[in-house]
């Protein structure tokens, strides 16, 4: 495993991380043998935005015998209520929920102390004035968390953090996906106008990217396989399919990046990722997949990222929208899916169109209306 230092906080953090989302689909036991599987094989950072006990349970029995050898991106501001996660900048339930990540993790500090997912300007000036922020930098002027850091999918907002001095890290959704321009009929429009190492990529991320390498701000990254679906012909918006080594490869030649956090279900996605150390340029090689590629746009399609939470209908939004994509994506709905799917607590067919999921949607998923689809396919 290699390692590269993470902007100003000075922590070398190994290039391949460790995305903790998916944690709660497994047993207790399994996730934490996925967790230990990763430190042997180099992995030293791990995110933990998710405000669940069972997935904070997890990290803190995994890491408690080498807790000084991880990186621990810890968030302030993912918050439980009621049995859901809910962003929140209300010290009311801000403090409780990071005292609780604390006893959970079964540690006095945290690394990188994440500012959490802020997408909107509003957003961003409301927690940067106010108690939200007077928190952050107490916990920081205690020694509680070492580095504040944020997280965010919107390079206007980054582009903020960076040149505040004080925020020395960035957790950012990076891939050619989301890179890329909008839809062109030449695919050297993508190649016009930017040095090579972000050829067609979007003005306002390459401005970011550079940015934060000026200004020695740290990123680490999430989503950097869209949510499986590169991997996938049809649902690649690429059309063509890429390998985890490319995808890796692609976010680790970002300027500014440090460390790519995938999402793991088995240790055999670990291998895959961590192949990554000795692949070949060859197998390394995006750039081939990208040009040769007939361009789609992403916009609008779910990355299961959660971040729609809460339902009033306490509808597992990412869930639904994963059986919908596996099922649209095949002639006839699979058997397999329709059970997983029928035996959700909550099912598409209750979604009252609210459309509180939307406001917090970043793609800009049309989420109402795939609930509709969903309950016309799988009939509930
Ligand atoms: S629009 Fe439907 S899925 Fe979205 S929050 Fe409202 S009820 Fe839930
Ligand atoms: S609808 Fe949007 S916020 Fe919800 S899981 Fe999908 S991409 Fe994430």
């Amino acid at each position: 495993m290699r390692y590269r230092r993470l902007g100003k906080t000075g922590l070398m953090a190994s290039e391949i991380g460790f995305g903790g989302e998916w944690l709660e689909r497994h047993e207790e036991s399994e996730s934490v043998a996925l967790i230990e599987y990763a430190y042997e094989k180099g992995i030293n950072i791990i995110d933990c935005w998710m405000s669940d006990p069972k997935s904070r349970d997890i990290i803190g029995r995994a890491i408690r015998a080498y807790r000084d050898k991880w990186y621990v991106q810890g968030h302030i501001g993912s918050t439980y209520q009621n049995g859901q996660y809910v962003r929140s900048r209300d010290l009311k339930y801000v403090c409780p929920a990071f005292e609780d990540l604390l006893r959970r993790l079964d540690t006095d500090y945290i690394d990188l102390g994440m500012i959490h997912y802020i997408d909107t300007p509003e957003d961003w000036n409301d927690s940067m004035n106010g108690e939200y922020i007077e928190y952050v930098r107490e916990l920081h002027d205690k020694g509680i968390i070492r580095h504040i850091g944020i997280s965010t999918h919107n390079p206007e907002i980054g582009k903020l953090a960076a040149e505040t001095g004080f925020i020395e890290m960035i957790m950012f959704s990076i891939n050619p996906a989301f890179d890329m321009r909008p839809p062109t009929e030449d695919i050297d429009d993508l190649f016009v106008g930017y040095d090579n190492a972000l050829s067609g990529i979007d003005m306002k991320r390459a401005e970011l990217y550079r940015l934060c390498e000026e200004r020695d701000v740290g990123i680490t990254v999430m989503k950097p396989f869209f949510g499986g679906r590169l991997f996938n012909k049809e649902q690649s918006p690429f059309g063509v399919v890429f390998t985890p080594a490319q995808l890796i490869h692609y976010c680790l030649t970002r300027p500014g990046v440090s460390s790519v956090l995938c999402g793991y279900d088995t240790k055999e996605q670990i291998d895959a990722a961590v192949y990554y150390e000795d692949a070949s340029d060859d197998e390394k090689d995006y750039a081939s997949v990208i040009a040769s590629a007939p361009l789609h746009s992403y916009s609008g399609q779910c990355t299961y990222c959660g971040h729609c939470k809460p339902c009033p209908m306490d509808i597992d939004i990412a869930m639904v929208n994963k059986f919908y994509d596996l099922a649209a994506a095949q002639a006839t709905v699979p058997e397999s899916v329709r059970e997983h799917y029928k035996s959700l607590a909550h099912t598409a067919s209750e979604c009252i169109g609210c459309g509180g999921c939307e406001t917090r949607c970043p793609f800009g998923v049309a989420v109402a209306d795939r609930m509709a689809e969903t309950a016309k396919l799988f009939g509930c």
